[in-house]
């Protein structure tokens, strides 16, 4: 005779699919209760069935090969209907439920049959922990609550890899937010780089623009009298400029200024170059006395002279200061330099003059 279905099926099959047990691997949590069970009730088959829509499935089994049944022929089917205890069947022959069952009358031969019904916290018979056995049997009360003691550690299994799986999940969902957050730190980082890059960096030339060479010149003279070393400034101004925009045209001139800028490159890593304002340049060099300054500007000074422009030669006048008192600043080491680069074009330009 077929079961009925218990009442609130749609739900229990809810319940069920939520611990994703079905068709999951052997684990031997499950199989040790099953080996508890056949030993308190003594009989050759014990199972952990799980009633899914239309079979019943064994997490665990001992004494039957069968991984499943349809739900029809389930013995479980019936023990789930009413749940609050467990279905005894002494003998299957006997009893018109399972007289004809195909597992009475062929293989597996059950005659005695005890299902505890699986319960969940919110009441939903999920299937049971059965034991079986061949011959009709009875099984005294102690062994009864054992074995419901038993059926109830089997749903504390359940629950617990439910709310791993739970756990395994926000953890993988923090991990996620994690992840974007972290992305999109980086990705802040680098726009802010960029910007700082962009808003410290000469559209045209690419080099250090009056901001950059600004703050350098704070970091380097704080850095020199910290260390008690010399620092030097080259003031640097293209001569005869404006006639050379108004032969050439000012794109010509752009494209001057981008040659020029690379010449005052130079090759030592230390020093900075910026652009400080229209056709003037700035050279701060860390750890460098006058003597040297006057070197490295002599040099800049032939390098842009050799320039070979397609229009015509250009050359700069050079002013050099250097911070060697302690009690100068920033702003006249600057002051002193721009002083030097009059003195420069007075003199005839393309030329180099060391503040005194
Ligand atoms: P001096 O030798 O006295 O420095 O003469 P100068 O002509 O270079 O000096 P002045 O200050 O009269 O002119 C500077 C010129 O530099 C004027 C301006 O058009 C040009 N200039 C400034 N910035 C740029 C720029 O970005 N591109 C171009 N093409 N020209 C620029
Ligand atoms: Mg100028
Ligand atoms: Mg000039």
């Amino acid at each position: 005779m077929k079961a009925l279905l218990p009442a609130n099926e749609a739900a229990r099959l809810q319940a069920l699919h939520r611990y994703h047990i079905l068709d999951s691997a052997a684990e031997q949590a499950y199989d040790d209760i099953t080996k508890i069970a056949a030993y308190i009730a003594q009989t050759p088959i014990a199972l952990i069935s799980l009633v899914d829509r239309d079979r019943q499935w064994f997490k665990s089994r001992i004494g039957l090969e069968t991984v499943e049944t349809p739900r029809e022929l389930a013995f479980c089917a019936h023990a789930i209907v009413e749940h609050d205890a467990p279905l005894i069947v002494p003998d299957a022959l006997q009893d018109e439920r399972f007289s004809d069952n195909p597992l009475v009358t062929g293989v597996p031969d059950i005659r005695f049959y005890l299902g505890a019904p699986l319960v969940t916290p919110d009441n939903q018979a999920l299937g049971t922990l059965c034991v079986i056995d061949r011959v009709p049997r009875e099984l005294n009360a102690e062994q009864v609550q054992a074995l419901t003691a038993l059926s109830r550690q089997v749903v504390n299994q359940l629950e617990l890899r439910r709310q791993g799986a739970e756990l395994q999940h926000l953890i993988e969902q923090r991990d996620g937010h994690l992840a974007r957050l972290e992305a999109q730190q980086s990705e802040l980082e680098r726009a802010n780089a960029l910007l700082e890059e962009q808003s410290l960096t000469d559209k045209l030339t690419g080099v250090g623009n009056r901001a950059a060479f600004d703050l350098r010149l704070a970091e380097e003279t704080l850095r020199a009298r910290r260390h008690g070393s010399e620092l030097s400034l080259l003031l640097i101004d293209v001569d005869y400029f404006k006639s050379f925009n108004d032969s050439f045209g000012h794109l010509a001139g752009d494209a001057a200024l981008q040659k020029i800028a690379q010449a005052l490159k130079g090759n030592r890593s230390g020093d900075f170059l910026a652009r400080y304002g229209g056709e003037e340049f700035a050279v701060l060099l860390p750890a460098t006395a006058r003597d040297g300054a006057c070197v490295i500007a002599e040099r800049l000074r032939t390098a842009v002279a050799s320039l070979e422009l397609p229009q015509r030669r250009v050359t700069v006048s050079i002013g050099i200061s250097t911070l060697e008192a302690a009690d100068s600043n920033q702003q006249s080491l600057v002051a002193a330099a721009d002083e030097a680069l009059y003195e420069a074009k007075d003199r005839g330009r393309n030329c180099i003059v060391c503040a005194l």
